[in-house]
């Protein structure tokens, strides 16, 4: 069944606006789509700092019919119907029902939240903090403590950010209760099952293997970290504050070879080099400085493949790099999809770990000796430093996650909001032996327990990588011109739709290919084949 053959029901009773709606499927997942474009947008625009103020409650007060129960029953119904049928069930059809029914409930829950939401965006964008007689707006804070050399200023900027945090906690509960609320209001038991269904998730599982995977690096980091203390912080690692993280995470001690000027250009440059460049034209990129910029990048798809934005705002750094080629992969992602694909395959995700693998596929490459070299000129020798101080980064930030996803299941598989602050502590000073201050519980959250879909991701994004390397090792010995390898791929795209890319590659290299290739080349062709032509369908 395609979504236009869905049977019309009854018009539901709008009891808000005494009108009666025509509603059928159609209809819906066009007003959701339309709903969606504004909804992304005026967020979109908060996050840029050309708008102060956050008015998604009124976009969802244009669209609350769509919020109703009437709407929610419908699609209820027709899923209850679909999987009663005795006939076969034909899984596309189900998918579709059940992305809409779940954009649907999120809708809900956004809609009633929106008003809360609004004022929280509102207070962040708009906190200032004085220290030292300087005075910062709150989105200058994390930035300044990535880039301070000096210990106990780091801490400093940390106790300002904290007191704008607590301010707003109470406001940043009152949205997650309403939430629960809701969810229970529609029958699921509470957030672990809501998620766990929307997301097609079993979180009990992944909870395992997350426990898993922090016993088998809990040597390699409790060896890893004091040395690191110690050569960064010129201190033992005992009693050492989680805002120290930022500054290591952002290995400023190489910002000067990752030049702010050259963000954008790179990306530009490199995703030419893909052959990936013709689907930029709908990507609009806004690395503009405004000062209550949110510094996190950030992607976002209105409208894909037709409109999707970019926003980044560079500081200097190999921070910058990282994140435009992880935004940039969203980019990529976003107008690769298919416009023929229903609007439920193109626009809504079960989840985000799929985007999420597509970025941490390309924003690796920033730490790869070859690419440093070829798109920033790093000497191999310095690029093999910034790779050892990555791979320490990256194992820091995986310690991280193994602890905020840790916390966010205990504290919901237990029902236990209310012991969410310790939680929170806990779990992160396991994982990471940094002390972790109580009052971040909520706004180092990410809804919908995003940290799962991140470290989703990293595994997937492993396995990517596990599996070109297998691949290149059983075509042919690596050599390493990167140019040339560019360039082959950029040709072979450009003569050939998805599908054939792969193999064609094969075949030349086994007969005429380029006498040298190497994993990246392969992998970013192959990583495009799979967007374009696999991947992205689902
Ligand atoms: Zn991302």
């Amino acid at each position: 069944m395609s979504p236009k053959s869905a049977k019309r029901s009854s018009p539901p009773f709008d009891r808000t606006q005494g009108l009666r709606i025509n509603y059928n499927l159609p209809e819906i997942e066009n007003r959701l789509e339309k709903f969606i474009y504004d909804v992304e947008n005026e967020s979109r625009l908060v996050r840029a700092g050309l708008k102060e103020k956050a008015e998604t409650a009124k976009i969802y007060q244009k669209y609350k019919d769509l919020f109703s129960r009437e709407v929610l029953g419908l699609v209820k119904n027709q899923i209850d119907q679909l999987r009663e049928s005795s006939r076969t069930i034909s899984s596309s059809q189900l998918e579709i029902l059940e992305r809409i029914y779940f954009a649907l409930t999120d809708g809900l829950i956004s809609y009633k939240t929106a008003s809360l939401d609004d004022a929280i965006k509102t207070y962040f964008s708009k906190a200032k903090v004085k220290i030292n007689g300087e005075e910062l707006a709150y989105f200058q804070i994390s930035p300044k403590i990535a880039k301070e050399p000096i210990f106990i200023k780091r801490e400093k900027y940390d106790d300002a950010a904290e007191k704008v945090i607590a301010r707003v906690n109470p406001k940043q509960l009152a949205v997650l209760k309403e939430e629960i609320r809701i969810l229970k209001n529609l029958g699921f038991p509470g957030y672990l099952d809501y998620y766990s269904q929307a997301k097609k998730m079993n979180y009990t599982n992944f909870f395992q293997i997350v426990q898993k995977i922090k016993k088998e690096t809990d040597n390699l980091w409790e060896r890893t970290m004091p040395k690191v203390s110690q050569e960064i912080f010129g201190r033992t690692f005992k009693n050492i504050r989680a805002c120290h993280l930022i500054y290591l995470r952002s290995m400023s001690l190489y910002d000067n070879f990752y030049p702010k000027e050259k963000v954008v250009a790179v990306f530009l440059e490199f995703t030419k080099g893909l052959g990936l460049f013709d689907l930029l034209s709908t990507v609009n990129i806004d690395d503009k400085n405004r000062p209550s910029k949110n510094p996190r990048a950030w992607c976002s798809w209105p409208k894909p493949p037709e409109e999707v934005h970019l926003q980044i705002k560079p500081i200097g750094g190999e921070q910058d790099f990282e994140a435009m080629l992880h935004e940039g992969g969203h980019a990529l992602h976003g107008a690769g999809i298919f416009k023929s694909l229903p609007f439920a395959f193109r626009n809504i995700s079960r989840s985000n770990a799929l985007t999420e693998t597509y970025a941490y596929i390309l924003e690796d490459l920033v730490f790869d000796p070859l690419w440093l070299s070829y798109f920033l000129n790093v000497s191999a020798f310095t690029a093999e430093r910034i790779k050892k101080q990555a791979y320490f980064v990256n194992l820091m930030m995986l310690r991280r996650y193994l602890g905020k996803f840790s916390y966010e299941y205990e504290m919901f598989s237990k029902n236990a909001i209310l012991r969410g602050p310790i939680l929170y502590s806990r779990n992160l000073e396991s994982s990471t032996g940094f002390v972790t201050k109580k009052a971040n519980w909520l706004s180092d959250m990410d809804s919908g327990f995003y940290s799962a879909d991140y470290l989703r991701a990293w595994i997937g994004a492993a396995q990517i990588k596990d599996y070109l390397v297998d691949l290149i090792t059983s075509v042919r010995p690596l050599s390493r011109d990167f140019r040339r390898g560019l360039q082959f791929g950029t040709v072979v795209q450009g003569e050939l739709p998805g599908g054939a890319i792969l193999e064609t590659i094969l075949l030349r290299m086994e007969a005429d290919a380029p006498d040298e290739s190497d994993l990246f080349y392969l992998g970013a062709v192959l990583g495009s084949t799979a967007m374009k032509d696999t991947l992205f369908k689902g």
